[in-house]
């Protein structure tokens, strides 16, 4: 299959999950005429890795008004829910199912797609796994395992999100290793009384207790990360000014870990929650990460890296509840622990563990383990696919500590020479080297209409 038609302006966008379907949203409102092509190894747009869940129980980090797709009315998602009688009335703590979200997304898409209609831009579902992009100087060229080949003027890498454990050395064949959190289904095989370990205590380990609960799961459930920390509660704060946005004075991670910590108290005293300050300054963490030595980098990513991801994303009530409902039964306990290694032994699966600042590594048994360590963002951990393929023919080159891929600050393409692509762009996750702040809704949003200014 391909497009024949090649004088038209042609828009790829590779990956059709929040990204490319927001930037799709974007160009089809726009009164230019020209063609989309969206490619994706899933049948549904708009979803991608986060939005695919389909149990209610797998819910978003945050209320509504937070996570409208439009920059311009925060209130575009719970006016959907509404109408769309996704609940009953408006709700100012409501914390909707993600599915939920990835419908709004493809509702919004398609309605889009109808006002593109009106001024000649159209949009072409391609649903195959592209393998590979050539950035040449008149023209880019997809091709997909299909032996598809697409030609455009612009091309743009939305490919997202990956698993860790899909680059770790974890993809073993270990019976009783469960590697997606979110599939109630295939779960519904554990015991009731079974010993669980989750390795991972961000808010996947949070959809991981979700979806045991669904299962009538009763036993005990040990979680471990390296750092140990337990997720916080989301409580919606008040607006407070963003005090790093002006702050020249600031060169170091420890500097800003110092003003922070100060306004978190300023904060606390005012009545506020410590949330306040910690929300305000989310995209000027983004502005400081960008202008930051690889030096900097390095230091926040090994001292404060854990600590910022726990005060920023912040664990739905339901979430913390179950926390504390387990913890009090006895049923739940967290430690800091690396995982050295997993091996079957009988029908249980042996853990090796090594806990915090402990000499020696101790064997635990467990007759299952969830892996829920997050996602990796190193494009040079992975073996194949196109992210390999680009990084192995230059196209693309990693991004600041290997985090991502390179970009300049509005997203265009800096290949292996040095050289800034005319038509190749990148949008979300892997821009989480330039910009470390770039996964979120809003975030998304935010730099999909950007992007759509630009091309
Ligand atoms: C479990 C989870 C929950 C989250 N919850 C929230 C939340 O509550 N609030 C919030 O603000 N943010 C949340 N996020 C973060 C955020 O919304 C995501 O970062 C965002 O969805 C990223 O969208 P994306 O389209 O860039 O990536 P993805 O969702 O990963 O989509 C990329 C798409 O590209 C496709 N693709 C990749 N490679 C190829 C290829 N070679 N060929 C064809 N197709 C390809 C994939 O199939 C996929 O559909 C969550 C993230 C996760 C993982």
């Amino acid at each position: 299959m391909e497009n024949t038609d090649k004088d038209q302006s042609h828009v790829l966008i590779i990956g059709g999950g929040l990204s490319g379907a927001l930037l799709a949203i974007n160009l089809l409102r726009k009164k230019v005429k020209r063609k989309i092509i969206i490619f994706d190894t899933r049948t549904q747009l708009g979803h991608g890795l986060a939005y695919s869940t389909n149990h209610l129980v797998h819910t978003l980090n945050n209320i509504p008004s937070k996570l409208s797709i439009d920059p311009n009315n925060s209130e575009d998602f719970s006016e959907w829910l509404l109408s769309n009688k996704k609940c009953e009335r408006e709700s100012k703590e409501l914390y909707p199912p993600r599915k939920y979200f990835g419908e709004y997304v493809l509702c919004r898409l398609n309605e889009a797609i109808d006002v593109g209609k009106t001024h000649g831009t159209t949009l072409t579902f391609v649903n195959d796994e592209v393998t590979n992009l050539q950035d040449l100087p008149n023209q880019v060229i997809v091709s997909t395992k299909n032996n598809g080949t697409w030609f455009g003027n612009v091309a743009v890498i939305a490919t997202g999100l990956s698993q860790k454990s899909k680059t770790d050395n974890l993809q073993s064949e270990l019976s009783g290793l469960i590697f997606d959190p979110w599939d109630i289904e295939g779960m519904r095989e554990i015991k009731e009384n079974a010993r669980i370990l989750i390795v991972g205590s961000g808010l996947t380990m949070v959809d991981a207790l979700f979806s045991l609960k669904e299962i009538n799961h009763n036993g005990s459930i040990h979680v471990i990360s390296r750092h140990g920390l337990i997720p916080h509660p989301r409580i919606q704060s008040n607006p407070w000014p963003d005090f790093l946005k002006e702050n020249k004075a600031i060169k170091t991670p420890r500097q800003a870990l110092s003003i922070i910590r100060s306004e978190c108290k300023k904060a606390q005293s005012a009545g506020f929650g410590w949330q306040a300050p910690i929300d305000a300054i989310r995209s000027s963490i983004g502005e400081l990460w960008y202008k930051a030595s690889d030096a900097h980098k390095r230091q926040f990513i090994h001292h404060l890296r854990a600590l910022w991801e726990n005060h920023l994303h912040r664990c739905p009530p339901a979430g913390y509840d179950l926390i504390k409902d387990l913890q009090e039964k006895g049923l739940l306990t967290f430690e800091a622990s690396k995982l050295i290694s997993l091996n079957k032994r009988n029908s249980e699966i042996s853990a090796r563990i090594k806990r915090k600042c402990a000499t020696s590594t101790q064997d635990v048994e467990f007759d299952h383990v969830i892996i829920a360590c997050g996602m990796d963002y190193d494009w040079t951990h992975f073996k194949n696919g196109l992210s390999n393929t680009l990084i192995f023919n230059g196209t693309v080159r990693p991004g600041p500590l290997n985090i991502g891929i390179m970009t300049n600050a509005a997203g265009r393409i800096i290949d292996k020479s040095n050289k800034l692509s005319e038509r190749l762009f990148a949008l979300g996750p892997p821009l989480r080297g330039v910009w470390w702040e770039c996964t979120s809704i809003s975030s998304i949003a935010m730099q999909a209409k950007a992007l759509c200014e630009l091309i």
